[in-house]
């Protein structure tokens, strides 16, 4: 049976819109989330057009900031800077990946933590690793919503992460962790992936490789989260990083794509933004 992404996003949405209301109300203006994009990769301007249209469909205030390729590190990190300092701005965020002559770190550091919708900065990183307040990433937040909206157990359950992304595969593997689940990341030097992967009864996949897990790495009845956003070489069209009509079959839930991670990361972002509007009061 497929999670469905796309009514959980939904109604995640319509939960922030009814507060963005109330933020009007009684704060007097609606939380303000600003995008930067550099460059013009065809994919990032989807991302942020995409991002765009869920701010205004939950009343925020949302600005797109477009900067060339040829922007300098200092010039986007001047830009950063000068939103943290505007005090109508709750939200910033840098379409990743930046150009390569701009070092991703610096930029993921210049953001202010309690703007940082994505939760990428160091003391986010930190606060999920520690236990303490923090903003937490997207997708794996995302992903959290919709194992719990469908009831799926975690306690004492073997979950296998394949990825180690800082973005995707290790903080999604810390919240499974602190939901009692037994952890096993794996990655591009892991002996025998199909048959560890195989062993657990959720399986997230996270590896950016179109239809890269088969039934071989699925357990009968395991949940299945395929996190990958690819091009099908041949076709065209979107595909995951699992093999869909393979795993579909023989897996209890699976996430389809698209509408079924993407989605909800998208609807975690606008949660953030609220989070962090709602932080400063
Ligand atoms: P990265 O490229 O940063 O990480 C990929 C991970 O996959 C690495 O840890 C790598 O291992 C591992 N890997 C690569 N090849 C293999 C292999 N042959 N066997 C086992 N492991 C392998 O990707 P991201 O984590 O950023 O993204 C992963 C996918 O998720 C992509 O398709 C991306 O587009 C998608 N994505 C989707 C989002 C959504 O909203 N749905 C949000 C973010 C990402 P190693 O560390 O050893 O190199």
């Amino acid at each position: 049976m497929n999670i469905d992404g796309k009514a959980l996003a939904k109604a995640t949405k319509e939960n922030v819109a009814a507060k963005v209301r109330e933020c009007v109300e009684k704060y007097g203006r609606a939380p303000h989330l600003a995008v930067i994009l550099v460059g013009e990769d065809p994919a990032s301007q989807t991302y942020v057009r995409s991002k765009g249209k869920d701010a205004e469909q939950v009343g925020f205030r949302s600005t797109t900031i477009r900067m060339p390729e040829s922007t300098s590190e200092e010039e986007l990190l001047a830009e950063i800077s000068r939103l943290n300092a505007d005090t109508e701005v709750d939200g910033v965020l840098v379409q990743l990946p930046v150009p390569r002559h701009i070092d991703e770190n610096r930029v993921i550091e210049a953001i202010s933590a309690e703007k940082d919708v994505d939760g990428f900065h160091p003391s986010n990183v930190a606060g999920l690793w520690q236990k303490r307040p923090h903003v937490a990433p997207c997708t794996p937040k995302g992903i959290m919503k919709m194992l719990d909206d469908n009831n799926v157990e975690l306690e004492g359950k073997k979950a296998v992460v394949i990825g180690r992304s800082n973005i995707v595969g290790l903080p999604m593997a810390k919240m499974l962790l602190d939901r009692n689940a037994t952890v096993t990341i794996a990655h591009s030097r892991t002996k025998n992936l199909p048959e560890v992967a195989a062993q657990a009864d959720i399986l997230v996949v996270a590896v950016g490789r179109p239809r890269f897990a088969g039934k071989d790495f699925v357990k009968p009845g395991a949940v299945v989260i395929d996190v990958g956003i690819n091009r099908d070489p041949e076709t065209g069209k979107l595909v995951g990083d699992v093999d869909y009509d393979e795993v579909a079959p023989i897996a209890s839930l699976i996430t389809p794509v698209p509408g079924g991670v993407g989605p909800m990361t998208r609807a975690c972002l606008m949660e953030n933004t609220l989070e962090c509007f709602l932080a400063k009061f």
